[in-house]
Formats: structure tokens, sequence, C-alpha cells
């Protein structure tokens, strides 16, 4: 069993309809049960999703207004489908049968993934069986009030995981370019097709603004499931890009074994000297950096302890050649505690939750840096066990 998940481009004009609907139609001809996911037409929802705002609507009703594009998509991929005797049935959110449901938070709602599930198999599963193309709009859900919500911009591709995921299916995401690249094909010349991406990695890109897939959409994939990348120009057959690996949708807290020392430099107006970090990069060459913070009269280095005198030495010949730096020291004992959670862009209160944790357990913050979805803290050596024990506690029990 697959389920093909068309982008906006793919289903953009009646010509791409109908290739998008023999793609389905070879499957179906080798004997294979299909489920189709659709996003609106390119430029529908941006459209649908200002009128709405110009309206001044309520959230929920801007998610009925917003859901309209995929509702009119999938009805004319139906009619293609139709067209070329493939027998196909859209569901549509108004039905008592629409199967994502979802919390009620409109515009950026999260699925619900148990009752989900069970409706996904109890409401595809027998039209699969009858030999029926369950057509789906992606990016909608249904909050348990029975109002119309949305996943999120881009949140058609959340849909054809997400029922990857709920049949044990593999997953195919019809695009408008040839699969994931080095960087963005339509404005970097030159960017190469990348034939396999590490789930973790396409989850990194995806936060940090590629489009190409949506990274909430990754939570779903299964050890199991193929899920790949792939133009809309070909048959599902183009190689385009595999992502390989799954994620671990739970909090993750973890503490690194190797003790860290702080390396830091002080000089006056550290921020404002140009080219200092290439000069500290290239001193550092031979060591790990695991975190670097800067402040206006220092910047400190956070290294394994092993390498801390090598690293000092490194830098003290930095600062011999440099009229602004001044000294050099370092401070072992520290501890890197990694926070991971795929939710968290998506939380409010992670830090404070976190800063509550240990202030606690009286564990103080030595530093701590953050990105999206990963908060490393650094602690006291002697601290970690308890640092690791009440932030475990406090972050899987609250999320
Ligand atoms: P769809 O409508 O099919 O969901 P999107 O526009 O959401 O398509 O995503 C595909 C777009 O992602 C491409 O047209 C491309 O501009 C953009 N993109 C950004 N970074 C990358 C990348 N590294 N590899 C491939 N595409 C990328
Ligand atoms: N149509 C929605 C959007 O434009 C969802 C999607 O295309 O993935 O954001
Ligand atoms: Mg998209």
């Amino acid at each position: 069993m697959i389920v093909v998940k068309f982008g906006g481009t793919s289903v953009g004009t009646t010509e791409k309809i109908n290739h998008c609907a023999q793609m389905i139609k070879s499957q179906v001809d080798k004997g294979e049960k299909v489920v189709v996911v659709v996003s609106a037409m390119a430029g529908d929802t941006d459209r649908l999703s200002r009128m709405a705002e110009e309206l001044k609507v309520s959230q929920d009703s801007a998610d009925e207004i917003m859901s309209m594009g995929e509702r009119i998509s999938m009805r004319l991929m139906c009619a293609a489908l139709n067209s070329l005797d493939v027998s196909s049935q859209f569901i549509d959110p108004i039905q008592e049968e629409w199967p994502v449901l979802t919390d009620a938070n409109h515009g950026i709602a999260d699925v619900i993934l148990k009752e989900t599930t069970r409706r996904v198999r109890d409401v595809i599963e027998p039209l699969l069986q009858k030999g029926i193309i369950p057509v789906l709009g992606g990016f909608i859900g249904k909050s348990q009030e029975g109002k119309v919500t949305t996943l999120g911009r881009g949140g058609s591709d959340i849909t054809g995981v997400l029922l990857g995921h709920c049949l044990d299916a593999d997953v195919y995401i019809v695009t408008d370019v040839k699969g994931v690249y080095s960087a963005d094909p339509t404005t970097i010349e030159n960017a190469q097709l990348i034939p396999c991406i590490r789930i973790e990695e396409l989850w990194d890109l995806g936060i940090h603004g590629a489009k190409v897939m949506h990274p909430r959409s990754l939570i779903y994939k299964t050890e199991n499931m193929t899920l790949k990348i792939l133009s809309n120009e070909g048959l599902l057959e183009t190689p385009g890009t595999e992502i390989v690996g799954f994620l671990d949708s739970d909090i993750q807290v973890c503490c690194d074994e190797k003790e860290k020392s702080m390396v830091s430099v002080v000089g006056e107006t550290m921020s404002s000297a140009p080219g200092l970090l290439r000069q500290f990069s290239e001193a550092l060459e031979a060591i790990n950096v695991y975190s670097i913070s800067a402040s206006t009269f220092s910047i400190t280095f956070i290294v394994d302890t092993d390498q801390e005198v090598s690293a000092v030495q490194a830098l003290h010949e930095v600062i011999c050649d440099h009229p602004l730096l001044r000294a050099v020291t370092s401070k072992n004992g520290v501890a890197l505690i990694t926070i991971i959670g795929r939710k968290f862009p998506q939380e409010k209160g992670v830090i404070r939750k976190i800063g509550e944790a240990l202030e606690n357990e009286t564990v103080t913050i030595i530093n701590i840096t953050t990105s999206s979805c990963e908060v490393n803290v650094f602690v006291d050596w002697n601290d970690r066990k308890r640092a690791l024990m009440c932030l475990d506690r406090k972050l899987k029990v609250e999320s």
C-alpha cells in the first residue's frame, strides 16, 4: 500500500492534474493499493488566507475558508481519475467519516494520533478493499467540536506521512523539484540532488527554512516506512530522494559522558573585531568545540577537558598577535546536558521549565545554548546526575 501526496504546483493546472492521475493509474494497473493526498492549487491558500485576513474573520472561520483550496483539489483529482476509469472517492471534512482529528489549536492544529489512526483504518481500508482510491485533502483536520482546523502552512506533507503511519504504507511526496538538493535549486545554481538523506538532517533543513518537506511530517515516519520525495514530471519510479531513519518523538534528555571545560578569551570590543572568529576557528582546528558564546568583553568555547590545555595554548597564540585581545583562561568541571524535543518549536515555556527544574534542585546553569528543537545546558560536573534526573522528570511529565 502506498500514500501519494501531490503538492500545489503538481495540481496547479488541468494538464498537471491529469498527469498526476496517470501516475496513480500506472500504480493501480500494477495492483498497488493507493491513497491520494492533494494540496491546494499553488497560490490558492495564499489568496484564501489573505481574503480571510482582510475580512477579519475569526480563526476558526479562517481555517474553514483556508481548507477550501484542498477541498477543490480533491474533487478535481477524483474527476481526473474517474475519466481514466480509475474508481475514486474523495473524503471531505464536512463528512462524518473525515478521519484526521486534531486539537482545537486553529491555524496550527496538532493531530490526535490514536483516534486518527483508528479512524483512518476504519474509513480508508474498506474503500481500498472495494478497489476505490480514497482522495483526501492534505493540511486539513477536524477538532473534537467538529470544526475544521488546519495543520499549519505547508501541512499537506504532514497529512501524507501521517496516513502512511496509520496504514503502515510507504509514502511518496510528489513536488515541483526532483527531490532534496544541496540548496534550493530554484535559487542556487549548481545545487546537487541528494539521493538519500538522514531524517535528522532533513528535519534541521526544514526547521531552518527549506520548504521542500514540512519538518512536522517527519515525526510520523516509522522505521519500516519507505519515504521518498520526487518530481511531478515522471512516474513514481523516478529516483528522487529517499529519507532514511526515523525520529524519536519523545523528549530526549542525555548527558555527554566526557567532562567539559570552558575556555574564555577576554578583550576589548570583542564583538566588533572583524575576522576574529576565523582566527579562533583556525587556532582551534584540531579541537572539538561544543558551544561558543560571546559577550561584549569575552568569548567562551566549551571543549572536552582532555583538550583544555591545547585549546588554551592555541588561543594564546591568537592573543599574542592581536592588539584587542588581552588574556585567556579556563575552567574545568562542566557537564553538557542535551535536551531534544521535536515539538519544542510549537511549545511555550520550554526554557522556563528547564530553569524551574534546575532551580528546584539548586543546580546552577553555567551556560545555555538553544536551537529550535535542541537545548544544550552546561552545569557543574558534580551536579550532572541530579540535573539529568530532574530535567527528565519535569520535561517528560509535563509534555
Ligand atoms: P509543494 O507545493 O509540492 O509542497 P513546496 O513549494 O512546499 O512544494 O516545496 C518545494 C520547494 O522547496 C521547491 O520548489 C524549492 O523551491 C524549495 N526548496 C527549498 N530548499 C530546498 C532544497 N534544499 N531542496 C529542494 N527544494 C528546496
Ligand atoms: N495548501 C497549504 C499551503 O499552501 C498546505 C500545503 O500546500 O501543504 O500551505
Ligand atoms: Mg510543501
